[in-house]
């Protein structure tokens, strides 16, 4: 027995197999308010959704993170239906049941797709070669199969600050709705990411996002997954885990450009306060805010108040902007104008 060696990942795309129920997820993470960025993502997959009569799942991700904030989640749910926007299944809180996580760790463990990793970040950073340089953006470092341990155990043991994927060093292509042909490297631009996570000896491991992400797709039967292009990246990562796992389908991808500030950079907090309740707090509408992500969505020429339900028929993919969208402050001017 090749004791110490991962099992060879099959590398043949896997088939698309359409499910008999297409659909789909709203998957807010709860680590503060909704903002306009947010409120694009799930306003647009709402309506395709909608438009093709896919049932919709909302999932709060509240894994992964320390910085769930008491309070948002109900924030999230009232903010998603103050925009006009309606679920069939949920809210399923992440969180809560990770039999299904433990179970995908044993699977991974047992057929030598997995390792724990007991080096701290400083000693990662310390071995790391020039190539191994945390990415732009990422926080995550570059780990280099030369780290790999020599021996694999298979059994998985929630004993280890983490555990990681190992990733097999090959490309990995696949089609997304939005921005067509993509391939992605996981083994060059991540290495072995981190699938499971434990803070401290005293508290429980729970699964890093993207073993959550992919376990929950599969299990919540997700046939299309929509959201922003932060994360096309992520996907081939998400591939080789479903595949891992002995999933022999895959999801439909569909990556919206970011919101992003006039700097280029990501929406966030140095681009003012763009909160969904915050705008709400100040007397600005749902319509108002409808309109501005239709008018970003290249549905109007000019930003114009619009209901859920126009703008649920109106939105067509082929005339949203294939590149980034900048929020300016003539849209939060207008936002505010409330005229
Ligand atoms: N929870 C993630 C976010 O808020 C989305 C993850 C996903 O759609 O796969 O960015």
């Amino acid at each position: 027995m090749d004791r110490g060696q991962p099992h060879t990942v099959a590398l043949r795309p896997l088939p698309t197999t359409p499910s008999p129920t297409p659909t789909t997820r709203l998957a807010p993470s709860p680590t503060g308010a909704l903002h306009l960025g947010n409120a694009r993502t799930f306003l647009v997959t709402w309506a395709l959704a909608r438009q093709q009569n896919m049932r919709i799942v909302l999932r709060i991700e509240d894994l992964d993170t320390p910085r769930v904030k008491p309070g948002v989640l109900d924030l999230t749910i009232d903010l998603l239906t103050w925009l006009g926007i309606d679920w069939d299944t949920g809210p399923i809180i992440q969180s809560h049941d990770l039999r299904h996580h433990h179970a995908a760790m044993q699977h991974l463990v047992a057929n030598r797709h997995a390792f724990p990793d007991t080096r701290t970040r400083r000693e990662l950073e310390a071995l790391a070669s020039p190539q191994s340089a945390p990415n732009e953006g990422s926080h995550e470092l570059v780990f280099p199969a030369s780290l790999r341990p020599a021996t694999l155990p298979t059994t998985f043991t929630d004993d280890a600050p983490a555990w990681r994927f190992i990733t097999p060093a090959e490309p990995i292509p696949f089609h997304d709705e939005f921005a067509g042909p993509q391939t992605t490297h996981p083994a060059q631009t991540i290495g072995d990411f981190i699938i499971w996570t434990r803070r401290d000896a005293a508290t429980p491991g729970q699964p890093a996002y993207q073993l959550a992400v992919v376990v929950d797709d599969f299990r919540q039967a997700i046939t299309h997954v929509i959201r922003g292009d932060d994360l096309i990246e992520s996907t081939g990562r998400q591939l080789l885990l479903a595949r891992a796992l002995g999933h022999t389908t895959q999801p439909t991808y569909l990556h919206l450009p970011l919101i992003r500030g006039s700097d280029g950079r990501r929406l966030a907090k140095r681009h003012g306060d763009t909160r969904l309740d915050t705008y709400r707090d100040r007397g600005v509408s749902a319509e108002r805010v409808i309109g501005l992500v239709a008018y970003w969505s290249g549905i109007t020429p000019s930003r114009s108040a619009m209901s859920a339900a126009d703008f649920r028929s109106a939105l067509q993919l082929s005339t949203i902007p294939k590149g980034p969208i900048t929020f300016t402050a003539e849209d939060d001017a207008w936002l505010l104008a409330r005229s």
